[in-house]
């Protein structure tokens, strides 16, 4: 169906759900139109820890179905985008008063061995006295165990999932919100909010709520439906730091309440710790943290490494609202599942499915079985096709990103050294488009903000929904982490004035 404003699925919300679906769906051969009301991975999608994991925690939740289904996905996400994700070490040192090690040992057994594993090395007992990782470690921790996982740049995996779906055929609208939409002569009618205020009208044989933590919003008041499922709002909130450690494993810390911190090496320079699990019931789009989170995550770095840290020591934080399955029984936040339903609406003859829970591990799995199951209520067949296919960038021999990268700066010999590996991590073999035929630095045209050239913001505007400064610097990228001190507001006063300097003159020229 191709009539302009008519569409097989109309997807809203613009995170890793909706994304990935308005992804799968367009690979089928339906006609999609996404919706975002504000940027891609505004909210919980750009929020998060940014572990494809299987959640070691959850065996003690007895979720083995939840994580070996995670643990299936690490590697196939690891060869779909290995730009944008890599395997971690993570070490977990060992505290006999909080959980035996036997019960480590079980559970990390269970973890190498509920999934195929062939990219990432399997667990393992360390001595900290000998191990790298134990020397910023308080010198009581003298053993400890080093199991994998993977890492991935949450913001740009939405972003890529939105790419795909438009390389695909997918329309996608970013800072366009669905106001309403009714069932009518057996399709949706639907009313679409732009940013300067103005509504349109879309039809859609089927809808998608991914909307995160505004479902049951969309569908109670947009959709004017119920649901038999609903999501439990819990805040999770990180902070950046310096960087703490000088190796490139993570850390898993026990709480004494049993939660878990990760300190991860973070863009280089830093450290990033989290989170929190705080019951939420306010608007998921003013969601900060509070005194008591960060007092919290720094209690709980002091009591594993030597060097202390406080409130002072934070440079930035970040919070996100889980949308998470409410289930009867789960008393704390901790232990409400991450798994995730689909709910399939098809009694009045136009679809509706609504995401309620999930993890940006499981998405590309969410997303194959929502658009199976639109298909099946569309009456349209296609296989599935994501398992193996890759994300725009990812397209790299054997998923090896290192001789990628050096063949990339080799090539490119007259970009910096730095500035060709960012571009190879940030784009993957896409680089390739935002260097063009430019032969020198000055052939990318004038340097906006240090080390951001106009034939990356021309690439950031033209390919991926780009539109102001703060697209640039907290979500294509974290470039505004590494900004001169003191800096942070001329550089997104320049990079928004190039964007207003370059909309103006594409305006002028229609
Ligand atoms: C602190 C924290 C740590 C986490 N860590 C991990 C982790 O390490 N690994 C992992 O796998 N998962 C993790 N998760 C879970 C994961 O981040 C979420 O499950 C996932 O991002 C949810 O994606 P979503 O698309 O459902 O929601 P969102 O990303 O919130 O997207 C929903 C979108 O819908 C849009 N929307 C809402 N209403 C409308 C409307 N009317 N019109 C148009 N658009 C609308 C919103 O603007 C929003 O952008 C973490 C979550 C949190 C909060």
């Amino acid at each position: 169906m191709t009539q302009q404003n008519r569409y097989d699925l109309l997807v809203v919300g613009g995170g890793i759900n909706g994304a990935g679906i308005a992804r799968d769906a367009a690979g089928r051969g339906l006609s999609v139109l996404l919706c975002e009301q504000d940027d891609l991975a505004s909210h919980t999608s750009s929020a998060s820890t940014k572990l494809i994991h299987g959640g070691l925690r959850y065996l003690e939740y007895k979720e083995f179905g939840l994580v070996r289904k995670a643990l299936q996905e690490r590697e196939t996400l690891l060869r779909a985008a290995p730009h944008i994700m890599w395997p971690l070490r993570f070490v977990m040192p060992h505290m006999p008063n909080l959980r035996p090690a036997w019960l480590i040992r079980m559970g990390l057994f269970l973890y190498d061995h509920l999934a195929k594993r062939e990219l990432l090395p399997g667990s393992r007992g360390i001595d900290m006295r000998r191990h790298a990782a134990g020397a910023p470690l308080v010198d009581s921790i003298r053993r400890g165990f080093v199991y994998s996982d993977g890492w991935v740049d949450d913001a740009r995996l939405v972003v890529l999932n939105a790419l795909d779906a438009k390389e695909h055929g997918a329309q996608i609208l970013t800072r366009t919100k669905l106001v309403s939409a009714r069932r009518a002569h057996g399709e949706w009618q639907a009313v679409l909010r732009r940013p300067d205020g103005s509504t349109f009208d879309v039809r859609a044989r089927a809808v998608a709520n991914a909307a995160g933590p505004w479902v049951g919003e969309v569908l109670h008041g947009a959709l004017g439906r119920g649901a038999q499922h609903s999501v439990r709002l819990v805040k999770g909130s990180h902070i950046v730091t310096k960087r703490l450690f000088d190796h490139d494993h993570a850390y898993i810390f026990q709480n004494p309440d049993k939660r878990i911190i990760f300190a991860i090496p973070y863009e280089h320079d830093f450290t990033l710790i989290g989170t929190t699990d705080v019951e939420y019931r306010n608007d998921p789009a003013k969601v900060s943290i509070d005194g008591d989170e960060t007092r919290y995550l720094c209690e709980s770095i002091n009591r594993y490494f030597k060097r202390k840290i406080s409130p002072a020591d934070v440079h930035w934080t970040y919070s996100g609202v889980r949308p998470l399955l409410e289930e009867e029984g789960a008393v704390n936040a901790s232990a409400v599942t991450r798994d995730y339903k689909l709910e399939l609406d098809d009694a009045a003859g136009a679809p509706l499915l609504s995401v309620f829970g999930g993890k940006i591990t499981t998405f590309r799995k969410l997303a194959e079985e929502a658009s199976g199951l639109l298909c099946r209520a569309l009456g349209h067949t296609a296989p599935s096709w994501t398992a193996g296919a890759p994300l725009p960038g990812g397209d790299i021999a054997h998923a090896r990103f290192e001789p990628f990268a050096q063949d990339f700066a080799k090539r490119h010999a007259w970009l910096p050294a730095a500035l060709a590996r960012r571009y190879a991590r940030a784009y993957g073999t896409r680089a390739e488009h935002l260097a063009g035929s430019a032969r020198s630095l000055a052939d990318l045209g004038a340097e906006v903000a240090p080390g951001i050239y106009e034939a990356e913001l021309r690439y950031l505007r033209d390919a991926e929904w780009a539109t102001r400064a703060e697209d640039v610097l907290w979500r294509r990228s974290k470039l505004g982490l590494h900004v001169a001190p003191g800096t942070l507001d001329s550089v997104a006063a320049a990079i928004d004035g190039w964007f207003a300097a370059t909309s103006a003159t594409a305006t002028a020229q229609h």
